[in-house]
């Protein structure tokens, strides 16, 4: 038969009667006038396709007649990514090369935004982990300033963590001497800040080494 090459075929429902046959596009409108709205060999009442009375069918060539793919095809590798893309491309394949690449490279964006998103949501169980840890060595300890005055040392401590650091548990080297300060008590507050003096008739130089709950401090200072 050669009507597998013509671009429209166009049927009789009825009895099957070929109404329009050629390369070029007919609206089917156009071709039922032509008749006067009546089949010549059966004498069935035409009307377009797609309305109740299927009178006339409109039969173009294979490659023209398979439908577009449904988009619901888009939730294979949006749900599934590689693996729904590459499930969705096998399927569809035949019926559409170009809309089962379009899967599979859909499915390949999926696995990407997968992959970012775990990289997000690590980061953020890594800060949200972190500031646990942080908060429980919050006893911070750091010389803001030191100086020496008529051979006394007078440091001024700072606590930059989040928890009372209680002035007993500090521990104060002059020169890797245990030394025990004086005008300071009580504890030394988140954010705050507190003045010990220390040693008396000092001379040079003179490391200080101040030893805190979690961490340390030190600095040299000249008398
Ligand atoms: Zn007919």
């Amino acid at each position: 038969m050669e009507e597998q090459f013509d671009a429209q075929t166009v049927r009789c429902s009825k009895c099957g009667k070929v109404l329009y046959q050629g390369m070029d596009l007919k609206p089917i409108d156009e071709i039922i006038k032509s008749y006067n709205g009546k089949c010549p060999q059966c004498g069935k009442a035409l009307s377009p396709p797609g309305m109740t009375d299927k009178a006339v069918t409109a039969k173009e060539t294979p490659e023209k007649t398979t439908k577009k793919p449904s988009r619901l095809w888009y939730l294979l590798p949006i749900f599934l990514n590689i693996i729904g893309g590459v499930i969705g491309y096998f399927i569809i394949r035949n019926r559409d090369r170009k809309f089962a690449e379009r899967l599979l490279i859909i499915g390949i964006i999926m696995i990407v935004v997968a992959w970012i998103a775990s990289f997000v949501f690590a980061g953020i169980a890594y800060m949200y982990i972190s500031g646990i840890m942080g908060s429980k060595t919050g006893k911070l300890i750091s010389i803001l300033d030191a100086s020496c005055s008529d051979g006394i040392i007078n440091v001024v401590l700072s606590n930059e963590g989040t928890e009372s650091i209680p002035i007993s548990s500090i521990t104060f080297f002059l020169n890797q001497q245990e030394t025990i300060p004086s005008g300071c008590s009580g504890s030394v507050e988140p954010l705050s800040t507190v003045v010990c003096s220390l040693g008396n008739n000092l001379s040079g130089e003179q490391v200080l080494l101040i030893s805190g709950p979690s961490n340390a401090a030190r600095e040299s200072v000249f008398c």
